[in-house]
């Protein structure tokens, strides 16, 4: 990276500034504003801040930057797309990108799937997701059936749909109960993953599902890992027990493959853990490998036959930006270049390093449990982190890693190298250690 690319300190502070008096922040105040790092330039796994930092990403920019930052073969797709065309309307046109990428989509994930719809944000293809169950229900004559049954612990985004079945605790439902519609719970499954499934795990979703099947659309969960709702991995044997309930029970399955999609899980889509085809599946984040927002819905023919044969004829939704060409070029790059490596065998050696390099932080008096799963290292601690003072740690030490709650996590780019997951995992065990020898 060019060392001369840096801010001088009273442009950084007028950066700031400017930030704090008007950019409203993931999930922060406005009031008192969290602190934020000026980022001028991404590379590989590096993101370099304005004072000339670099700082070694262990995010992936919320699993999404999975090839890493300014990487040629995705700056290339995206450039020579922009110089073709930049944006047309997907209504009563077509383009080739798009073609190529649901087709693409189509082919690698889990039989049955055909049929995609694409959107521009995860949180837009949890509510397609939704509206495809719902309308597919009304089209074939049972429009009871619209509510959706979840797991708590859950994170699907943060609209109004997708919040409704997003965990009601973190979610802070009670603020918006008016309003939001009201779904059905059960507890977030008690078998780890890798590991048999407990007893009575699927009692809770076996008993609602025998009293309300007639008022339940769709089961709707994160695969495997329950991302931003607890960063908690559980048994394929469990997922495997929802889709034969879902069977048995006449109601459709909505697979949330947005966080682990794109083999961060160590299989291409978690739902292979457990060798099961959802009827419905939403992918987002790595889709684009981080560069645009896209996300997409996939489903049956079923589900189309029964939505394209009933009522409205069409399905009801068709965002202006669907199909985006440049988000399209750059997904069809990414899914490419991932296919085209030995990615499976990657992402296991990342999760060996990871399981190495955390191990120690078990004897950390303040860390309650460690656990990892494919490229995804969790460290969570008995109480909930001081995220500022965790975050300035880590900076001095040019880790870029973004706690919550009682979670300290990484899911870096797949293209870290074991020297630097190495350094990644010591420098958040070192950074814990400090911290807990100062309470
Ligand atoms: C991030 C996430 C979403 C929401 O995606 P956005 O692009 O932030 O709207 C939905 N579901 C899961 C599992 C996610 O991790």
């Amino acid at each position: 990276m060019n060392p001369i690319n840096t801010l001088l300190q009273h442009d950084i502070d007028h950066l700031l500034a400017l930030d704090s008096a008007h950019v409203w922040h993931p999930y922060a105040s406005m009031t008192t504003p969290p602190p934020v790092y000026p980022v001028i330039s991404a590379d590989g796994v590096y993101l370099q801040l304005a004072d000339g930092t670099q700082l070694l990403d262990g995010m992936a920019s919320w699993w999404c930057a999975i090839h890493g930052y300014n990487h040629p073969v995705l700056n290339q797709a995206l450039n020579e797309q922009a110089a073709k065309m930049a944006h047309v309307m997907l209504g009563g046109i077509t383009h080739p990108q798009a073609v190529a990428l649901c087709k693409k989509l189509a082919n690698i994930t889990p039989a049955g799937l055909e049929k995609v719809f694409l959107c521009d944000s995860g949180s837009v293809a949890v509510e397609v997701a939704i509206k495809m169950a719902i309308q597919y229900w009304y089209s074939i004559g049972q429009p009871n059936k619209h509510r959706m049954l979840t797991l708590r612990s859950g994170y699907h985004g943060d609209t109004f749909a997708a919040m409704s079945v997003c965990d009601p605790v973190t979610g802070m439902h009670h603020m918006f109960q008016r309003v939001l519609p009201q779904q059905l719970f059960v507890p977030s499954p008690r078998s780890k993953f890798d590991q048999p499934l407990l007893e009575d795990d699927l009692l809770a979703m076996q008993q609602l599902l025998e009293q309300e099947q007639h008022s339940i659309a769709a089961v709707i969960l994160e695969p495997i890992v329950q991302g931003a709702g607890g960063m908690k991995f559980y048994s394929a044997d469990y997922l495997a027990g929802v889709r034969t309930l879902c069977d048995a029970y006449d109601v459709l399955l909505i697979a949330d493959e947005i966080a682990t999609g794109f083999g961060r899980s160590g299989k291409l889509f978690a739902c292979e853990h457990a060798a099961i085809s959802p009827d419905i599946m939403c992918v987002g984040k790595a889709l684009t490998g981080g560069y645009m927002t896209l996300a997409a819905t996939l489903t049956t023919e079923r589900i189309s036959d029964g939505i394209c044969n009933g009522e409205a004829g069409v399905f009801m939704h068709g965002p202006t930006f669907m199909g985006n060409p440049l988000a399209c070029a750059v997904a069809n790059a990414s899914i490419d270049l991932l296919l085209s490596q030995d990615w499976q065998a990657n992402i296991i050696g990342m999760g060996q390093t990871l399981n190495d390099v955390l191990a120690p932080a078990r004897e950390i008096p303040t860390v309650a449990e460690v656990r990892v799963l494919g490229g995804i290292g969790v460290v969570e601690m008995r109480e909930p982190v001081d995220m500022a003072a965790l975050q300035s740690n880590l900076i001095k030490r040019g880790i870029w890693v973004r706690p919550f709650g009682r979670l300290v996590y990484v899911m870096p780019p797949f293209i870290m190298t074991s020297t630097q997951l190495r350094e990644l995992g010591e420098g958040v065990v070192a950074a814990l250690r400090e911290l807990a020898a100062q309470r």
